[in-house]
Order: structure tokens, then C-alpha cells, then sequence
């Protein structure tokens, strides 16, 4: 419309210029202008009319059509292609692409249509060669002014589009952020309120269990039932103080937490609180400042809250037996100031900040492992608030912490004083400093049915512990364990058949109690069950990673807390069986000491070849080949068997390896793989002693008509020792002149002989008396050997 307003009033007003610039043509030219401007009419009533087919784009082609062509007809008139009026189809071009929001192929196309009535018109007007250069000339200006406007149009299209789009995703998107955020916040005001009802809704049955619990007390009961009802209070208050946590968090974030405030005396507040803490046993709290009274205008329950949280903290994180704590009250003109001091874990520095932040606990596995849910500094600290004024915190990690509150006084006056009432809802279950376990002691339970498999049970928490205690005991004999230093040393005094350990406990976790366990020869074996308050696939997979056999999540039933136990412990038991099998298969080779080592997988190195000092004795019967040929097998063998027993034991006593039999050949080894410090002279001690058994046995066999006697040889030195042989059947074996001199100086002894080599000779010398024998040419050596006989031990002087 308004290009239209435009052109029907600057049509007019160019008529100016014609009457200025081509008088002599004024009559063609006003004729154009009258066609023009009718044009435009027309265009202009069919656009006010709305006419179907004149479409606002249509019409603005049009526009443009129109005006290009009257201009061209201009220059028809104005002498062809040179005249000068060919500079407003350039102008109508650039005013066209500016400001006529047209496409661009629109464009291309009144672009097209101008040019071809232009060039049309004027070449059917007889053209000089002037005309013709300036036609070629204007066609190159004409031509690329159409160019670079159609390039600009198209590129002005794509970036309104690219802007258009874009504002379109920014509305889309702002309108999800707002849906969203419409979402979130009915989300969490359902969630306070399903929160603040299901608080209402937990806290009604617990307040009954409580009281029927509190009922309970009041019967006489037997001593266990008294500690089950205890153990029910003590747990059934602390859920009740949790949920009055939540409910108190709850109405901090909806703005009704309000302050009923009362004149109070906080000494008598603080003092009270403070005999909740305290031990039948042994002081631990000492007050400073509260005999005086000290007033303050608060909310007495609040202030109690306040109280409770900072107390139970100072003793939660912190010992159970040295846990002290100090109270000072100092009460100023307009305010009070309450310091309550622990000589707990501490707090690390970049710590103190985040502590009082909801759901914070202290990072790290110092404190992880103490329970606790974070609300209670956070509810501190909005109580504080609340009462205008401040709580500060000040620890040393390992010395412990002090927590600071600064109280303003407010209109306190003693005729306003009022007593505080006792209530349940605000204080914090008290745990017991461990009697149970003290009165108890942690031998196990029912020693005696003492064939039944021994559990261990570490939890830090004393109702646990019984409550384990009792599910476990009605199966098993029970030990326990309050922490897991206490439980190693317990695991090493009782060897049980499984340990069921709490997860996060102080000093120790279960992480690392089962480390200590794992990396324990003698205990490695047990099977360790980690039972945890953290549910999920995550925790089951950190804990059987860590190398836990099994896992349980609290709460858990306790019929599959008794299936899982004894299932590890059947597998214990078979492993056990097997081992011992194994062992008894070894053992039948090396002695016994020798076969723990080789289950255990303690020494493998001796396995591999090395060399060593050795002593090798070698000790076969006399007479044996012709008895052999002679006797029944039966009989060979029995005999064989009653000389074997009686020299193996004696191998086993003197911690001798015996290498191999053949036939009635013994070889033993001294100081490897066992090692032994005087492995000749332990030797030499063994060999009198195999001679005097053989004295003993040769006189039975004479009896039955059997003469058979022993010879021994002994050598000392360097051999290679190792395992050799192949996949199936392989072989500890010792490699070298030692083993070969010894079982030539026994194939020489005669019977009752023990002949020793000399290097055996230079370490026994002092010990036996002997004589010696040869030289003896031996197989194998290339000169005479020099061998001597041991008669027997030397006298002992004193
Ligand atoms: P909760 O005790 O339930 O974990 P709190 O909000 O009471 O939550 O305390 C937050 C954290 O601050 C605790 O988990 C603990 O790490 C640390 N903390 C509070 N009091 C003490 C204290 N007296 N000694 C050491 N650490 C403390």
C-alpha cells in the first residue's frame, strides 16, 4: 500500500524533471506518465478491493514491472540506448531490490521482463553505431547491477529466514523452559507436601510402637527380653527423631517455621540436656558455667534440638570409650554464648565451611563410616538463625572440635521464666558405650557345643551386634567384634569359619579389615560377608570387587542371612576337606611342614631351579637283592614298608626332605628346600639315629630268619635344585657331585657303617668320633676318595 502511495505522488513530481531536462519530448513522455500512473490506479483499487487474483506479491511485482517498463519506453523515446534515462532502470533495480520485500526469482523475473522490452523496444528503433556501442555499454552496467541485486536479495532472504528460524527455536524453547519450570516447582511442592504427609502419616505408628514399648518396660521382664525392648526404644525413638528432622527441614523451606519463644534459663536447658549424655560408668561431659542461671528469650524446643545435635555429634564422631566433651556457658549482658567443645575425629579445614550445608557429611573414610543423614547442622543453623544469631565451628582433624553459638538475650526477665517441659520428640536415642559387649566379653558364645562353625560378627553399632548375635547363634557358635582391629585380633585367636562385618565403622572399615584378612596367610581363607546399609547393584559390585565372598543389604531378611552364611560355610568346609587331601597327598612325599608351604603357595621360589649348599645322605638295606630274589612279595613288601615307616619318621623329625625311595633306597636332602642352619650336623644326628632303629629292626627280622642290614652315606656341598621332569610326572630333584658322593659312600658302607665325606667330616669333627676308611675309588671320581666311618656321638661335656 504504501509502495503504491509512493508511486502514485513521485510519478507526478518526475514530471518536473522531464519538463526541465526534455522539453522538446514532454508530450511522449507525459503520455507515459499518464499510462504509469493509471497502472499504478489500477493496481491500487484492485489491492483495495482485495481482487483474488491481485495478490499483495503479485501486486508488488507489478509495481516494479510497471515503473521499469514505463522506463524503458522512456528511453525508447529519449533516443535509444543512449540516452540517459537508462540510469533510472538502475535506479528502479536498486529501489526495487531495496525496498520492495519481494522473492528473488520475482525479482529475476520483472528484472527480465524490463530488460527484454529495453533492448526489444529500442533495437526496433533504428539504432546508429553510437546507439549500438552504448547498448553494449549499458548492457554490462544493467547486467551486473541485476547480478549483484539478485545475489543480495537472495542472500537478504536466506538471513531473515535464518533469523526467523531462530527466533522461532528461542520462543520454542523458552516456552519449554517455562513449562518445565512450571513442572518443577508443582513437583516440589507436591514433594514437600507428600513429604510433610508421609512424615505425619510414619510418625503416628512410631509414636504408638514407642509407647507400647515404654508399656512393655514397665513388666518384669527377664534380662534378654528387657534388652530387646530396650534396643526397640533406643531405634524406634531415633527413626521418630530422624522423621521430626525431615518434618523440621520441610517447614523451613515453606516459610512456616515460626519461633514460639519463652524467657528460659539456658543453664538449667543446657544441663539437662547434657545428663542425657552422660555415662553410668565414667564422667564425660563436664559443664562450666551453668550453676548460675542464665536467661534468654528462645524457643525452648528449638533450642533443645539445638542442643541434642550438637552433643550427639560430639560423641557420634568420636570414641566410645575416651569421648569427652566440655560445655561453657557465658552469659553476657545482651547475649549468651554456648561453646561445647569434643576431643573427637576433628573436621579438616576445607571442611568447616560445607558441614553446616544440608545432607553434608564430612568427605573421606574418617567419618564415612559413622551413620547420619546431614539435616542436623543445617537445622542448627536455620534455628540459630531464626533467633538472629550464629553458629560458629573451630576443629583440629584427630583433636577434636568446638561449636560456638552466640545467643542474642532478647526481653528475658524472671518474672517471664518458664520451666521447660520434657519431650520425646526432640531428643536423640543414646547409644550405650558398648555394656553389652563389656558384660558379655567376645569369647565365643556356646563353647560347648563347640563343633558347631564359629562366626564373627564386627559391627560398631551394639544393637546390631545383638541383633546379629541372636539370628546367627541359633545355628552357629558366635564371637564378636566391635571394629575391625578388635576383629582381626579375635580372627587370629579363633580362626572362625566366616566373618560378618559391617561395612563403614570407625577406625577400620570393612574394606579394610578384609584387606588385613586377605593379606593374613593363615586367615585368607575365611570367607568375609560385608553387610551394608547401601542397597544396589553398585555397592553389591564395590564389595564383591573389594574380594568379599558375599554381600547383604540392611535391611535384610534373616532367614537368607542364615542361607548365605551357611552356604560359604559348607564351602569352607569342603575346601578345608580338599585341602587336607592335598596335604595328606604331599605330605606322603615331603614333610608336613613342607606340604602347608607348598598349599599355602608361601614359597614357590624354591620350585624354580637355583643352586644351594646341601646335604644329601643316601641309605639302602644290605643283603636287600638276594632277599628280594628269595622272598614272597608279600613279605618284601611288609618288610620294605616297616623299614620305610620307621626311617621316615625320623626324616620328618630331623626336618629332612626325603627325595625319592627306590626300592630300598632313600635319598634325603638337608637345608633345601627347608632350610636348615646345621644341615651336616643334622644329618650326621639323623643318620646315628636311622642306624640304631635298623640295629633294632635287624634283630627282629634275624628272628624271622631275614638278615638284612643298613648302610649310609653323607656328603655336604653345592648342587642345582629344582623341579625337573615333565607336564605329567615331575620330580624335585639336586644336581651335582654331592648327590653322586653320597650315593657312592652308601653303596660302599658296609652294614652299621655311616660313611661321611670329608667336608662332613670338618663340621661334625667336634661332635662324633670316627675313623676313617679308604681311600676309596668311587665311580664317577677321578681320584681315590678319602671316607670316614662314624663310630658315634662323643660323650657330652659339661
Ligand atoms: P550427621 O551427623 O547426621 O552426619 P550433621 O549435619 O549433624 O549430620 O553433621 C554433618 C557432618 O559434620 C557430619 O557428618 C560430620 O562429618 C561433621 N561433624 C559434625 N559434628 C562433628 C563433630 N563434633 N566432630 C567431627 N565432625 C563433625
Amino acid at each position: 500500500m504504501v509502495l503504491y502511495y509512493l508511486g502514485l505522488i513521485a510519478n507526478p513530481v518526475f514530471i518536473a524533471a522531464d519538463v526541465l531536462l526534455y522539453r522538446e519530448y514532454l508530450s511522449s513522455l507525459l503520455e507515459i506518465r499518464a499510462v504509469l500512473e493509471l497502472g499504478f490506479v489500477i493496481c491500487f483499487v484492485m489491492l483495495k478491493r482485495r481482487v483474488a487474483l491481485f495478490t499483495p506479491n503479485v501486486l508488488l511485482a507489478l509495481w516494479v514491472l510497471i515503473g521499469n517498463l514505463c522506463i524503458a519506453q522512456m528511453t525508447v523515446i529519449l533516443g535509444g540506448f543512449t540516452a540517459q534515462y537508462y540510469n533510472g532502470l538502475n535506479l528502479v533495480f536498486l529501489a526495487a531490490a531495496v525496498i520492495v520485500p519481494i522473492s528473488w526469482p520475482t525479482h529475476l523475473a520483472a528484472q527480465l521482463g524490463t530488460l527484454l522490452y529495453y533492448y526489444g523496444a529500442n533495437f526496433l528503433h533504428a539504432q546508429s553505431q553510437a546507439g549500438l556501442d552504448a547498448a553494449i555499454e549499458n548492457s554490462f552496467f544493467l547486467v551486473w547491477t541485476c547480478v549483484a541485486l539478485l545475489f543480495s536479495v537472495n542472500l537478504y532472504e536466506r538471513l531473515q529466514r535464518a533469523e526467523f528460524q531462530a527466533r522461532v527455536s528461542e520462543r520454542r524453547i523458552s516456552r519449554q523452559l517455562e513449562a518445565s519450570n512450571r513442572k518443577l516447582l508443582e513437583l516440589d511442592r507436591l514433594k514437600s507436601e507428600f513429604f510433610a504427609n508421609i512424615s505425619h502419616e510414619l510418625r503416628t505408628p512410631l509414636t504408638l510402637s514407642l509407647g507400647a514399648l515404654k508399656t512393655l518396660q514397665n513388666f518384669s521382664l527377664n534380662p534378654e527380653s528387657e534388652q530387646l525392648v530396650l534396643s526397640g526404644l533406643r531405634n524406634t525413638s531415633r527413626l521418630l527423631f530422624l522423621i521430626n528432622e525431615l518434618l523440621d527441614l520441610a517447614k523451613f523451606d515453606s516459610g512456616r517455621a515460626e519461633l514460639r519463644k519463652r524467657c528460659i534459663d539456658m543453664a538449667t536447658l543446657v544441663r539437662s540436656v547434657a545428663a542425657n549424655f552422660e555415662s553410668s560408668q565414667k564422667s564425660r561431659v563436664h559443664l562450666k558455667g551453668v550453676s548460675e542461671s542464665a536467661l534468654a528469650e528462645v524457643d525452648p524446643r528449638q533450642m533443645k534440638k539445638v542442643l541434642y545435635n550438637l552433643f550427639s555429634n560430639a560423641f557420634k564422631f568420636n570414641d566410645y570409650e575416651k569421648g569427652q566433651v566440655w560445655v561453657r556457658l557465658t552469659a553476657k549482658e545482651d547475649c549468651l554464648e554456648l561453646e561445647i567443645e569434643d576431643n573427637g575425629i576433628g573436621i579438616p579445614r576445607d571442611q568447616l565451611e560445607r558441614i553446616f550445608d544440608r545432607f553434608t557429611q564430612v568427605e573421606g573414610s574418617a567419618t564415612r563410616r559413622y551413620e547420619g543423614s546431614g539435616i542436623g547442622l543445617a537445622l542448627v543453623k536455620e534455628i540459630v538463625r531464626l533467633h538472629e544469631g550464629a553458629v560458629t565451628v573451630e576443629s583440629k582433624v584427630g583433636q577434636g572440635s568446638t561449636f560456638t553459638i552466640k545467643l542474642p538475650r532478647g526481653r528475658a526477665s524472671p518474672e517471664d521464666l518458664v520451666t521447660v517441659e520434657d519431650d520425646d520428640t526432640v531428643t536423640v536415642p543414646v547409644l550405650p558405650i558398648c555394656e553389652q559387649d563389656s558384660a558379655r566379653g567376645m569369647t565365643p558364645s556356646s563353647p560347648s557345643s563347640s563343633d558347631l562353625p564359629l562366626v564373627l560378627i564386627v559391627d560398631d553399632h551394639p544393637d546390631m551386634r545383638s541383633y546379629l548375635e541372636r539370628v546367627l547363634s541359633r545355628r552357629y557358635r558366635v564371637v564378636l567384634a566391635k571394629e575391625g582391629a578388635d576383629a582381626l585380633e579375635q580372627a587370629k585367636t579363633f580362626y572362625p569359619d566366616l566373618i560378618l562385618t559391617d561395612v563403614m565403622m570407625p577406625r577400620m572399615s570393612g574394606y579394610d579389615l578384609l584387606k588385613a584378612v586377605r593379606g593374613d596367610p593363615k586367615l585368607r581363607s575365611i570367607p568375609v560377608v560385608f553387610l551394608t546399609a547401601r542397597a544396589g547393584t553398585e555397592a553389591r559390585i564395590e564389595s564383591l570387587e573389594a574380594g568379599a565372598d558375599d554381600y547383604v543389604a540392611k535391611p535384610f531378611d534373616e532367614n537368607e542371612l542364615l542361607a548365605r552364611t551357611s552356604n560359604l560355610i559348607r564351602e569352607r568346609a569342603q575346601e578345608r576337606e580338599l585341602v587336607q587331601l592335598q596335604k595328606e597327598k604331599i605330605a606322603r612325599f615331603l614333610p608336613p611342614h613342607l606340604a602347608d608351604m607348598i598349599i599355602a603357595g608361601d614359597r614357590d621360589d624354591f620350585l624354580k631351579g637355583h643352586r644351594a649348599e646341601i646335604t644329601v645322605l643316601f641309605i639302602d638295606l644290605r643283603g636287600f637283592t638276594a632277599f628280594a630274589e628269595s622272598a614272597e612279595p608279600e613279605v618284601l613288601i611288609a618288610i620294605l614298608r616297616e623299614y620305610q615307616t620307621e626311617m621316615g619318621s625320623l626324616i620328618s623329625e630331623y626336618g629332612g626332605t626325603l627325595e625319592r625311595f627306590s626300592g630300598d633306597a632313600m635319598m634325603v636332602f638337608f637345608n633345601d628346600p627347608i632350610p636348615v642352619p646345621n644341615h651336616a650336623e643334622q644329618a650326621v644326628r639323623m643318620a646315628i639315629a636311622m642306624r640304631d632303629r635298623s640295629a633294632e629292626l635287624r634283630m627282629k627280622w634275624t628272628k624271622r630268619g631275614i638278615d638284612l642290614g643298613v648302610g649310609i652315606g653323607i656328603a655336604t656341598g653345592y648342587a642345582s635344585l629344582g623341579v625337573i621332569g615333565f607336564e605329567r610326572r615331575r620330580d624335585y630333584a639336586a644336581i651335582g657331585p654331592v648327590t653322586n658322593l653320597a650315593a657312592r659312600l652308601c653303596g660302599e658302607a658296609q652294614h652299621g657303617q655311616i660313611l661321611i665325606s670329608g667336608r662332613v667330616l670338618e663340621v661334625v669333627e667336634p661332635l662324633v668320633s670316627s675313623e676313617a676308611v679308604g681311600p676309596l675309588t668311587l665311580k664317577g671320581f677321578q681320584r681315590p676318595v678319602l671316607a670316614y666311618n662314624i663310630k658315634g656321638l662323643r660323650p657330652f661335656k659339661d
